[in-house]
Parts: C-alpha cells; structure tokens; sequence
C-alpha cells in the first residue's frame, strides 16, 4: 500500500513540475500516463500472482511489487501449514498401521451406525468390506440378532459374546461397543475361540477327574460305614478281610490315577529338555519284563529290539510311555495272543519303537480320541486291568517331548500296532552296556 502510494505521489510530483515547466495540460498528461504504467505494470503483476495460485506449491514470482509483502506471509503460512500436514498424515499413517496390528478387530461408525472405518481383523471377525460397506448400518451388514440388540442398546456395560460360523467352523467372538465421541462409537471385536476351547477342556478335566475319584471314594466310604455300623462279632475274619481287600483295591486306583495326573502335570510344567544319552535296551527290557509278569505267561512275546541302538532323553519319561504301551497290550489281548516289541533304526534314519499285539483293537472312529486324558474304549475293561484311561495322554506327551510322535493302526477284533518314531538327531551312538534283548 505504502508503495502504491509512494508511485502515486512520484508521478503527481513529476505531473507537477511538467506543469509548471511545460503548461497544467502537459502536467496532467505526465501524471495521467504516469497512473497508466502502475495499471499496466499492476495488471502484469496480478496475472503473475494468478498463474502462481494456479501452481501454489511453489514458491510465489520474485517480485510482484507491492504484492511482495502480502504474497511472502500468505507463502510462509503455506509453507508451514505443509510441513504440519506432512507430520499429521506421518502421525496417521503410523497410528493406522498400529490399529491394523492389532490383534483385535477395531470398527468405527458414525451417529447412525454407519461403518466409517475397519481394520482387516474386524473385517475378517464380521466379514465386512471396507470398500463396499462403507456407509452402510453396521447391523445390516453382520445380520446376527443378538448383536443387532447390543448395537441398539444405549449403554454397554458388559462385551457380547457370540459364536459365529465360517468355512464349517464355530468361532466364538467377544465384542465390545463404547461412545468414543458425542455421535462417534468404536466397536471391538476379539475371537476367543481359543480360550473358551482351553476353558471347556478344564472344566472336563475337573469334571472329569471328580468323576473318575468319586466312584472309589463312594466304594471306599460304603465299606468303611458298613464296618463301623456292623458289631465287631457279627462280621467274621473272612468278611473283614474282604472287605479290606476290596477297600484297598480302590484305594490303589485312587492312587494311580493321582499319580499319573501328577505325570502329566509334571511333563506339561517342565521344560523339555534333549535329556542324556540312555541305554534304550535296558528300559525296554526292564518294561519287558515286568509286561511278563503282568501276562504270566498266557501271552507269546517276540522281539526285535537293536541292541546298538540308542537316543538321548529322559530315562523316567521314556520307562513310562515303553512300559504303558507293552502293558497295554497285554490288558488288551485276550490269551493266547502276540505281543511283538520293536526297537529298529528305519532306513529314512529314524528309530521306530512299536509294540503290535493280537488283541481286541480299536475301531476306527475312536482311535483319534485314545490320547484323550480319560478316553477309554470300554470303561469296564480298562477298570478291571487298574488303567486310568491316563496311559495314552502321557506317552503321547513323552514323545512329543521327545521330538517324536505316537502313531496308532488299529483294526477292531484284529490286533493294534503303537509306534513311536524318534528324529535321527536323537540317536547316539556307542553306549556301553549294550546286549541283546
Ligand atoms: P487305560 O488306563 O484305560 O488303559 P490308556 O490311556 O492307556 O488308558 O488307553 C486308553 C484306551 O485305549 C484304553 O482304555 C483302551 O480302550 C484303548 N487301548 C489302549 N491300548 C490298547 C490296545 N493295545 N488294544 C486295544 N485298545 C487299547
């Protein structure tokens, strides 16, 4: 403006002393074609000033006159404004990626339920599509009644939880919606599939062991208030003493099932370890023997154990998984049968234990279930041999723990085969000791 005015006052002045030297009429001339040239040179200004808006982020034309001191703040202010737009889209950028991995799903929407916004576990969680449900009612879009009630509700104290179901599975979902804003709401979604499968597997434990202590403490307590209801006379030696036999018999099956909880609650807590190179002849031989004794002598045993051949691991562990399988072999093979024990290197550079029997075996359908903590075929078989239907659960955890893996052929009424195969890299070689089976 000063400038303006500093030209105007210029050619007023040089109007005025054309005036006075060459006439008032060529005064004015000089001053009226003085105001000519600042129009013009102001037009030629404006115009650049109009290409540069076109093009505002570069820098504004070099000099425009007096435009130069109103151009330079309006282009720092820009300038400025830029650089924070740059360092929030940064900001956004960043936060965006974080909500994207986020192991929850995260849905935002508007005053009328509308999706705005959703990372990919939310669409995954309710199968929404970012692109084309963008505007749409949230409760059209994931048509579940019981969630359409908890969008509608006012409050939401409490998350919803709701099983869903997708490629032929069931998830459980947990949802929560909160007001994050006066019209803003944020639902989020976790799937909790996981925790509530481990949450029911403890509850059928608990159930399960309850069931399994309760009939011999119901047994044990039955006899022991017959005897204390019963004279001391009218119960004779004899009677006593049966009683007292079968008192301990569920007192040792109360036991056993305790103690084999106690394993597998050892082997879930303790780190696995590689464990120490072990004479495997010895522990097989030694579950041998005492399968032996358990069959006395009404089953045939054949083996074909390597005697050179040795892993390393832990020498209880594996005692426990040998001898459950030739056990179980025995209980489960009506005499006369075969109980055949391998020990071998296979020729992929393995080593294979497997114990094949003669016996009842499994139907298809349950040979999944078998490593089931309690999981018996025939409830009364296996209680009449004192298994606790723990057996299998703890060698399949030993060979896991062993890097190995328990495998199970069975043909009901023909006879099983038990394998557990062992990596190359657990085989050691050279022990001392070594003999044939
Ligand atoms: P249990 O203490 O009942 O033997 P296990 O976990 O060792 O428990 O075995 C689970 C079930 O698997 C048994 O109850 C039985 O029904 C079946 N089973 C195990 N071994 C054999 C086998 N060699 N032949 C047939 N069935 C078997």
């Amino acid at each position: 403006m000063t400038k303006t005015l500093m030209s105007i006052a210029t050619w007023a002045i040089l109007g005025w002393l054309a005036g006075l030297w060459l006439g008032a009429a060529t005064g004015w001339g000089v001053f009226s074609v003085g105001l000519l040239i600042m129009v013009l040179v102001s037009g030629v200004q404006l115009s650049q000033i109009s290409r540069w808006v076109k093009n505002i982020n570069a820098p504004p034309p070099p000099s425009v006159g007096p435009w130069d001191e109103i151009l330079a703040p309006i282009y720092r202010t820009l300038k400025r404004y830029r650089s924070d737009q740059a360092r929030l889209h940064d900001t956004l950028g960043s936060v965006m990626a974080a909500v994207e991995a986020l192991p929850d799903g995260t849905v935002l929407l508007n005053a009328d339920m509308e999706l705005v916004w959703c990372n990919q576990t939310a669409s995954n969680h309710l199968g929404l599509n970012t692109l084309t449900d963008r505007h749409h009612n949230i409760i059209n879009i994931f048509r579940v009644p019981e969630f359409a009630r908890y969008v509608r509700q006012e409050e939401w104290p409490s998350p919803l939880l709701i099983h869903t179901h997708y490629n032929g599975n069931t998830r459980a979902l947990l949802i929560n919606m909160t007001r994050y804003g006066p019209e803003d709401f944020l639902l989020v979604t976790r799937d909790v599939t996981q925790i509530e499968k481990l949450e029911t597997m403890r509850r059928d434990f608990i159930a399960n062991v309850s069931h399994e202590l309760r009939t011999p403490l119901t047994v044990l307590a039955g006899f022991l208030e017959t005897l204390d209801e019963t004279p001391a006379d009218a119960v004779s030696d004899e009677q006593r003493a049966h009683y007292l036999n079968l008192m301990r018999e569920q007192a040792n099956r109360m036991q056993a099932i305790i103690s084999d909880l106690l394993t597998l609650s050892t082997l879930e807590s303790q780190p696995q370890g590689d464990g120490e190179p072990l004479n495997m002849t010895d522990i097989i031989r030694a579950s041998l023997d005492q399968a032996r004794a358990l069959s006395a002598g009404r089953h045939e045993f054949k083996t074909d154990i390597d005697a050179n051949l040795h892993i390393t691991g832990m020498a209880n562990e594996l005692t426990s998984a040998i001898s459950n399988l030739i056990n179980n072999a025995v209980h489960y093979t009506p005499p006369p049968g075969t109980i055949t024990v391998e020990w071998k290197r296979k020729p992929d550079g393995t080593a294979l234990f497997a114990v094949t029997d003669t016996g009842i075996g499994v139907a298809t359908k349950d040979i999944p279930r078998l490593t089931e903590r309690f999981y018996r075929v025939d409830h009364s078989r296996s209680r009449a041999t004192g298994g606790t239907g723990l057996g299998l659960a703890i060698t399949r955890h030993v060979a896991l723990r062993h890097d190995g893996e328990l495998k199970v052929d069975s043909r009901l009424g023909a006879g099983s085969r038990f394998s557990i195969v062992f990596p190359a890299r657990r085989i050691v070689a050279g022990l001392p000791d070594a003999s044939d089976a």
